[in-house]
């Protein structure tokens, strides 16, 4: 597949009319050239020394070149070297010369002229040569185009795309640049073609292919994969940042009303992102990888992006082994809820609890929520667990009050399938009501991500807890994607700013920078700031500097077993006092 690379978008056209580049110093030697091929049906382009003749073979894509040998600056011989090294390998060139000894057709041969004809040129024999090669580059043209490319939407095929794809990997391992491959699959594209009809559902294919073309820039490629499913290269992507403005900026584009059948009807997609190199080294694994990013940007309510993360990868069935051990672990109470302290970095007081899941397996030890809450999420069995959190926090939120422990406050982190799924604002009621908790007393964790897939329906949830007193935390924050708009349209009194980021100040400037700029963000929005991963005094001293008023990290404690927190608890109560 070697030359496929050179394969241009506008080839259909130069099948009908193919492209002879002329390129000879000698202005009367060019119009007579002209002059013989003029009854034929070609397209022909001068050139009037070696560089220009390359600047043409760029950008029109002859079906042969005719080179004369001697021309001032880049002679024949090396303009021919230079277009075939700069892979223009599969365009025949045929060299023109008056030097008729042994050795220049040896040279000529050499650096990869197909043919050599000398001066005086016997005009019919150069007509017949010129018309035996276009006409078998055109037959080869059309071949390669049926083979690589769409043909309903005359992007390139799975094939061509993989060719792509594994060439732009080459360059970004040379130059050590990142890349970013993205999946794009219509939301529902069987309602279309079920409501209007096949042949709308080819014009609504057709109609993405054209948007994505467009939203991108020239030396991107987008492909057909198949189906309702397209395929798209970023290649020297500046990092995650960059990779999310491209996939927020497709997700809005093709948020699009088409006209089909003389209805608007409104499309949608889902983006999977996988990025080299960390997501994959070769075409085939990012390719995979990617796929699987796009379901699960599916599972969470599509019209919205997700990147490839490594917990993605559980086979089918070790999903469904571990499906089943979730399943078992919440009939016989496995799963138990451990508690990590918030302190209010101003006072040095305990201002809250996490909740955090783990599960405690009776053969493998404690299970990290990583590795099953992805599952849980997928399998609907979140819902289960959510709510059976919800009520057991409420519960123990009630024996801590009776205890007369103060200002108990505890927050539960929420997936976006919850909301979605359950009937979270019920459950809640519920267990407030049967535990005399206040909306004050709870705090709602949702993920950035969350926020970005949101369709409305979480926004009114949240709204409506947010009324009842619950607080709203954004978790994991930095590393997401969320706008300016979406935090400052919903109802958000705390972000949590990332251990990954916490982790690296006071010392790596860059985590310095982001931790200041989220802080710059909060604060304007008056916000609290609440940092995660505290392990030390240095970078306890920084966050508030910045005005970070709530923490929790080892500096203070780990997430304890309820019993062990009511320990921790008294000793920090008897130390202060
Ligand atoms: P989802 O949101 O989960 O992607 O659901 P979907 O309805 O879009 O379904 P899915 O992507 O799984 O399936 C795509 C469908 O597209 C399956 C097939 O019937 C239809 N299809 C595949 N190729 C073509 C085509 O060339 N033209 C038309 N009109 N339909 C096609
Ligand atoms: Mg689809």
């Amino acid at each position: 597949m070697g030359n496929v690379v050179s394969l241009f978008e506008n080839e259909q056209k130069d099948e009908e009319k193919p492209i002879v580049l002329l390129a000879d110093d000698d202005p009367s030697i060019r119009l007579m050239i002209r002059h013989v091929l003029e009854d034929e049906n070609y397209e022909i382009v001068e050139a009037e020394d070696g560089l220009d003749a390359i600047r043409a073979v760029e950008k029109q894509r002859p079906a042969v070149i005719l080179l004369d040998a001697i021309m001032p600056g880049l002679d024949g011989f090396t303009t021919c070297q230079q277009i075939k090294d700069r892979g223009y390998s599969d365009i025949p060139v045929m060299m023109i010369t008056g030097l008729d000894d042994e050795a220049s057709v040896e040279r000529a041969y050499d650096v990869g002229a197909v043919d050599y004809i000398t001066k005086p040129i016997k005009w019919a024999v150069l007509k017949h040569r010129v018309r035996t090669i276009v006409q078998r580059v055109v037959a080869e043209r059309k071949i390669q185009r049926l083979e690589y490319r769409d043909s309903l939407t005359q992007l390139p095929n799975r094939l061509l795309f993989v060719d792509r794809l594994e060439q732009a990997l080459t360059r970004a391992e040379r130059h050590r640049e990142s890349l970013a491959l993205m999946v794009v699959d219509i939301d529902d594209f069987k309602l279309v073609n079920d409501s209007f009809g096949h042949e709308a559902g080819d014009l609504l294919i057709k109609a993405v292919g054209d948007l994505l073309s467009k939203s991108l820039r020239r030396a991107d490629t987008v492909a057909r994969l198949g189906g309702d499913e397209f395929a798209i290269v970023i290649e020297n992507v500046n990092g995650v940042e960059d990779a999310i403005s491209i996939a927020d900026n497709l997700t809005t584009v093709l948020e699009h009303n088409v006209r089909l059948d003389n209805q608007e009807t409104f499309t949608s997609a889902s983006v999977g992102i996988a990025l080299y190199p960390d997501d994959g080294a070769d075409a085939g694994t990012l390719l995979k990888n990617a796929d699987t990013a796009m379901f699960r940007a599916k599972e969470n309510g599509r019209r919205c992006f997700q990147f490839y993360k490594p917990e993605m990868s559980v086979t089918a069935m070790e999903r469904l082994d571990l499906e089943n051990s979730i399943r078992n672990a919440m009939d016989n109470n496995e799963l138990v809820i451990h508690y990590q302290p918030t302190i209010d970095v101003h006072n040095n007081e305990i201002a809250g609890v996490e909740a955090l899941l783990r599960w405690q397996h009776p053969e493998k030890g404690m299970i990290e929520p990583d590795d099953f809450i992805p599952v849980a999420i997928e399998s609907g069995l979140i819902v289960a667990i959510g709510d059976w959190m919800i009520t057991t926090i409420c519960h123990q939120l009630r024996v801590w009050k009776d205890a007369g422990m103060e200002n108990p406050n505890v927050s539960i982190n929420l997936a976006a399938r919850q909301f979605k799924d359950g009937n979270l604002t019920a459950t809640f009621i519920q267990a407030m009501d049967k535990y005399e908790i206040e909306g004050s007393e709870l705090t709602i964790e949702v993920t950035e991500a969350t926020l970005t897939c949101s369709e409305g329906e979480i926004e009114a949830t949240l709204n409506k807890l947010h009324d009842m007193g619950v607080k709203i935390a954004v978790d994991d924050f930095g590393i997401g994607f969320a706008s300016l708009t979406n935090l400052k349209d919903l109802p958000i009194d705390v972000v949590k700013v990332d251990e990954k980021f916490v982790s690296g100040v006071p010392d790596n400037e860059k985590d310095v920078a982001v931790v200041t700029a989220i802080a710059g963000l909060t604060r304007g929005l008056k916000l609290k700031l609440l940092a995660e991963g505290i392990e030390n005094e240095r970078q306890l001293n920084m966050l508030k500097s910045v005005g970070c008023s709530l923490a929790q990290g080892y500096y203070w404690s780990k997430a304890l077993p309820a019993d062990q927190y009511e320990q921790f608890y008294l000793n920090r109560f008897y130390n202060l006092g």
